[in-house]
């Protein structure tokens, strides 16, 4: 635990597990209520210094912090390979995208303009200002280990906020790693508490229920989220949500299926389809349905699973048992309900794959929404394609969903790319681009995927409250 500028043990610990071996990495504190509350004092007791100082200064932490994490790029990323479980290259890039956060809302930090409005009456002015919302309470998940953090408190340092943050039980050695780094920055002690825990329900209720906590922001399932937000609403906290997703990916009859099946590969078996933007329903039109799958199934037999820290290693293991058990009954649902598996289907073993939670790069076809995997989020590596005619209304059935994060559409037509953009019920639409994400670009969903946008200029807002003052001349 980091509180108040210091590093603290608890007596008792928890373990954290390499999820391709199986093995015990290290030992964590277990905090719980009593924690939280002294590291939600330390934030409370700091924040009136902390949000006078200038945005100048907070933006000088941000850029040395932001050079810092560059600096220490490779362990971090060796460290999130070994926790997390994604191939090395991966990590680095996940490295690389939480240290743009940094870099982003240093220099947004800058930029937290007011506005002067001009008044009905002639001896009025109107002045506006934004003032940081307060102490903020975050919580992030296992996925993204480094980059959800960054995400979170950098906007939250920009706008002059102090945080309590409480990282995922599966990841907390990243966001250890992390707050070394923040430490070395120098922030005044209590700007950043870091609260470790086994059990993140009593942390998550102290956070959403202490009345200094002025703001709750969250990245996980949908159904945390919800409990989050009410457990927030007696005392009208803000909240941030960045929540499940269950993205359509279509393919128009005039795109080229065979750059459309390299991208769906790609973005389907990002972190072994543990990615809340990982498409879920691949809708191809039936006249490129062949070339499709045939070069998504070759996309497939090139991939390699195993341990991230080996050469060559482009699929890692799911994170735990629960995640392979809801993969392994998605695809047998689906095949007992018709669809043609063309390629996986089962979890992987020998070469000590079975040492960890190692399931197959799947391709099913003849996916229907009879099936559980066209309704439930997968978080995992099975891509299910639904073949599509000219006489279905495919906006209507990828609208089809309370989740409403990302989509993809393929075509080589601009009318088809900006009607169905409009049309698509989604926070981030990528059309013929799988990857619409970017510390400049707001990333957020809309329906049950979320409330409020993280990076770019929206993620700043978050974190800021308006206050006007009504100003009469004499
Ligand atoms: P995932 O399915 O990605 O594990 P979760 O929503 O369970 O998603 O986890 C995301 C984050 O939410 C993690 O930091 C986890 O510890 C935390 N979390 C899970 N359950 C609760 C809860 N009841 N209260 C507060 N935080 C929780």
């Amino acid at each position: 635990m980091y509180i108040n500028g210091q590093w603290r043990k608890t007596p008792t610990t928890f373990p954290v597990v390499n999820p391709a071996t199986g093995k015990e990495l290290a030992k964590v504190a277990d905090a719980g209520p009593k924690e939280t509350r002294e590291a939600i004092a330390a934030a409370a007791s700091v924040l009136p210094t902390w949000s006078a100082t200038t945005t100048y200064d907070r933006s000088a932490y941000l850029y040395t912090a932001h050079q810092r994490m560059l600096a220490n790029a490779d362990e971090l990323a060796r460290l999130m390979t070994e926790e997390q479980g994604k191939p090395l290259k991966a990590a680095h890039t996940e490295v690389r995208y939480g240290a743009d956060f940094l870099l982003w809302f240093a220099e947004e930090a800058k930029r937290i303009y007011g506005e002067t409005i001009p008044s009905s009456r002639s001896n009025q002015r109107f002045l506006v200002q934004r003032q940081p919302v307060g102490v903020v309470g975050a919580i992030t998940p296992w996925n993204y280990p480094i980059s959800m953090i960054t995400r979170k408190i950098a906007p939250a340092l920009a706008a002059g906020c102090s945080v309590v943050l409480k990282p995922a039980e599966k990841t907390p050695l990243c966001a250890m790693r992390l707050f070394e780094i923040f430490d070395s920055v120098g922030l005044p002690p209590g700007v950043l508490n870091l609260i470790t825990a086994a059990d993140p329900a009593p942390i998550g209720y102290e956070l959403c229920t202490n009345p200094h906590v002025r703001k709750i922001t969250f990245t996980g399932s949908t159904a945390v989220g919800r409990r989050l937000a009410t457990d927030a609403a007696p005392q009208l906290k803000r909240v941030s949500m960045e929540l499940g997703g269950h993205a359509p990916f279509i393919v128009f009859p005039d795109a080229d299926p065979v750059h459309a099946a390299k991208g769906a590969a790609l973005v389907k078996f990002l972190n072994t389809g543990q990615a809340c933007i990982c498409p879920n329903r691949i809708y191809v039109h039936r006249r490129l349905l062949a070339p499709f799958l045939d070069t998504f199934a070759r996309r497939i037999a090139s991939m390699q699973a195993g341990s991230g820290l080996q050469d060559g290693v482009t699929i890692g293991p799911l994170v735990n048992q629960a995640a392979l058990d809801k993969v392994m009954r998605q695809v047998e649902d689906a095949l007992a309900k018709g669809a043609t598996l063309l390629a996986g289907g089962k979890r992987l073993t020998g070469n000590q794959l079975e040492r960890g939670f190692f399931y197959a790069p799947t391709l099913l076809s003849d996916v229907t929404p009879e099936m559980t995997i066209y309704r439930e989020e997968t978080f995992g590596p099975v891509a299910a394609v639904i073949p599509f005619d000219d006489h279905d209304d495919i906006i209507a059935m990828a609208n089809d969903t309370d989740y409403g994060l990302a989509a993809y559409i393929y075509t080589s037509d601009m009318n088809t790319a900006l009607r169905t953009f409009e049309q698509l019920q989604f926070g981030m639409v990528g059309i013929n681009d799988i990857n619409p994400t970017s510390a400049a670009a707001p990333f957020g969903g809309i329906q049950q995927s979320g409330l409020g946008r993280e990076g770019a200029r929206a993620g700043l807002e978050e974190y800021l409250d308006t206050k006007v003052a009504g100003i009469a001349l004499t």
